[in-house]
C-alpha cells in the first residue's frame, strides 16, 4: 500500500482513510489510526457518522426510560488527533470507483475504507413490527420511546426478545416505571446462555421487578395495540419494544462486497474484505471468523476489531504485513435496573464459565464496563498502545481463522 498517491494534477496527495460509522468500533479505529499516524502529512483520516454525538448503545435502555446520559461530542474527542469528522448519512459506497456517497449529494473519495456501520434492531422479521414497534438501535429511537413511555399513565409494555437487550430493557422499564405492567416475550428463557446460578439469579431479579416472562413464545405479528403469538394468542400492549435480532445496512452488499447470509462483510484473518482488499470491516457490520465460529456483535469484541484494523492499516502504510486478528470473549455483564446486575464470565467462545457475579458488585462491574469506552478513546489519543490489548482467546482462536 502506498502512503501517497498521485493526484489528477500530478502532485502527490495524502493516503485517504475513510472510516464509516462512529460506533464503538469506528471510534476505536479512528482514534487509534489518527494517533498512530499523527503528524504524518501523507495520511488523512476521516470519520463519517450520522451524528456528531457518540451514542453509548449500552445505555440506550436508560435513555428510553427518561434517564439523563452524558452528551459525548465526537469532534471534541477527535480534537488534536488530526482526524476529521464528516457528519452525514452514507447512502452508497462505490467500491470500484472508491468513493462514498453522503446524504445523496456529496462524494468522498478514499484509498482505504473501514466499514463500521454497525447494526440495527431487525424489525423486518414479522409483519407490523416496523410500523408499530419501537426499537433501541440509536439515540433517536430511545428518545422516541422515552416520549411515548412518558405519556403513559399505567398500561402494558411488551418487550419482544428474551436476549440480553430485552432483559436489560424490561428490567429498566419495570424499575423506573412501577405503574406499568412489563411483559417480556421470546422463544428462549431469559439468561439461557448463562450458567444455572447466574440464569436463576437473572430470572429471580425479573420476578422481583414484577416483569412477566413469556418464554417459549413466538411473536408472529405486531399490531398497533397488541402482539400476536404463533397459535393465535394476543397480548395487549400500549407499547411494543422490539429487541428480537439485529440486521445490518444493505450498503455493503449493494456495493458488491462479499457478504454473508446476514449482509455482514466477510473478512480475511486480518479483517480485510475478502473481495475488496482496500476495504476493512469491523464491529457488528463484519462477519469475522475465529476458531470457535463467526463473532457475534458486542462492544467487547467491536472495539478490538476497530483497533486491529487501525493497527493493520498503519502497518501497511509502513510497508509491513498486517497480522491476523484474534479475540476471545471474557464476560457478559447484564444490568437488572440501576441497583442490580449479573455478570457471567465466559470462555473465549462465549460459553459460560462457572464464575459469575451478582447484586451490587455486579452492578459496579457493569457500570465500569459501560463507562469505559469513552475514556479509553481519550487515553488512546495520547498513548495508542493503551487501547491495543484484549484477550486473544488462547487455544480457542489458535486454529487459523480462514
Ligand atoms: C440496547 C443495547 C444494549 C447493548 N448492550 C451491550 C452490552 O451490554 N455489552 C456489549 O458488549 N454489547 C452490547 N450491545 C451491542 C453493542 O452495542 C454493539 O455490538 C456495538 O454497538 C457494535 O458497535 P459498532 O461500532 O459495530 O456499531 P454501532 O455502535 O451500531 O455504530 C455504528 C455507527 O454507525 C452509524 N451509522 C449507521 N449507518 C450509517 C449510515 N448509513 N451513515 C452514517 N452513519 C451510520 C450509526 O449511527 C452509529 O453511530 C448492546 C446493543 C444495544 C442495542
Amino acid at each position: 500500500m502506498n502512503a501517497q498517491h498521485t493526484g489528477s494534477t500530478g502532485s502527490t496527495a495524502a493516503h485517504r482513510v475513510v472510516i464509516l460509522g462512529a460506533g464503538y468500533a469506528g471510534m476505536a479505529a479512528a482514534v487509534q489510526l489518527a494517533a498512530r499516524t499523527k503528524g504524518r502529512q501523507d495520511v488523512q483520516v476521516t470519520l463519517v457518522n450520522g451524528s456528531d454525538r457518540f451514542t453509548e448503545r449500552l445505555r440506550l435502555h436508560m435513555t428510553a426510560t427518561g434517564q439523563e446520559v452524558a452528551e459525548l461530542s465526537i469532534p471534541e474527542l477527535l480534537d488534536g488527533t488530526g482526524a476529521q469528522l464528516v457528519r452525514g448519512w452514507v447512502t452508497a459506497v462505490d467500491a470500484e470507483a472508491r468513493t462514498v456517497r453522503i446524504d445523496d449529494d456529496r462524494e468522498l473519495p478514499y484509498d482505504t475504507l473501514v466499514y463500521g456501520l454497525g447494526s440495527v434492531a431487525d424489525t423486518t422479521r414479522v409483519p407490523g413490527a416496523d410500523d408499530h414497534a419501537y426499537g433501541l438501535s440509536g439515540a433517536q429511537d430511545a428518545e422516541l420511546l422515552a416520549d411515548r413511555l412518558g405519556q403513559l399513565r399505567g398500561g402494558t409494555v411488551v418487550v419482544v426478545g428474551t436476549g440480553l437487550t430485552g432483559v436489560e430493557s424490561a428490567a429498566e422499564i419495570a424499575e423506573q416505571r412501577p405503574d406499568l405492567d412489563v411483559v417480556l416475550v421470546g422463544r428462549t428463557e431469559p439468561g439461557a446462555t448463562m450458567n444455572a446460578k447466574a440464569g436463576t439469579y437473572l430470572r429471580g431479579a425479573l420476578d422481583r421487578l414484577r416483569v412477566t416472562v413469556r418464554s417459549g413464545a413466538d411473536v408472529v405479528k405486531v399490531q398497533p395495540d397488541a402482539v400476536e403469538l404463533a397459535g393465535g394468542e394476543r397480548i395487549a400492549a400500549d407499547v411494543v419494544l422490539w429487541t428480537g435480532g439485529a440486521r445490518v445496512s444493505p450498503l455493503a452488499a449493494a456495493a458488491g462486497l462479499e457478504v454473508d447470509d446476514r449482509g455482514r462483510v466477510v473478512t480475511d484473518a486480518a479483517l480485510r474484505s475478502v473481495s475488496h482488499p482496500d476495504v476493512w470491516a469491523i464491529g457488528d457490520a463484519a462477519a469475522i471468523r475465529q476458531g470457535y465460529g463467526v463473532m457475534h456483535g458486542t462492544c467487547q469484541g467491536g472495539m478490538p476489531t476497530g483497533v486491529h484494523a487501525a493497527l493493520s492499516i498503519d502497518r501497511l502504510l509502513r510497508g509491513k504485513e498486517p497480522r491476523p486478528f484474534r479475540f476471545g470473549y471474557y464476560h457478559t455483564p447484564v444490568s437488572l435496573g440501576r441497583a442490580d446486575a449479573v455478570v457471567q464470565f465466559t470462555h473465549p467462545d462465549d460459553s459460560p464459565r462457572r464464575i459469575s457475579l451478582t447484586g451490587r458488585t455486579a452492578m459496579r462491574y457493569k457500570e465500569t464496563v459501560t463507562a469505559s469506552p469513552w475514556p479509553t478513546y481519550g487515553r488512546m489519543k495520547k498513548v495508542p498502545a493503551s487501547g491495543a490489548f484484549w484477550p486473544t482467546g488462547g487455544r480457542f482462536t489458535r486454529k487459523a481463522a480462514r
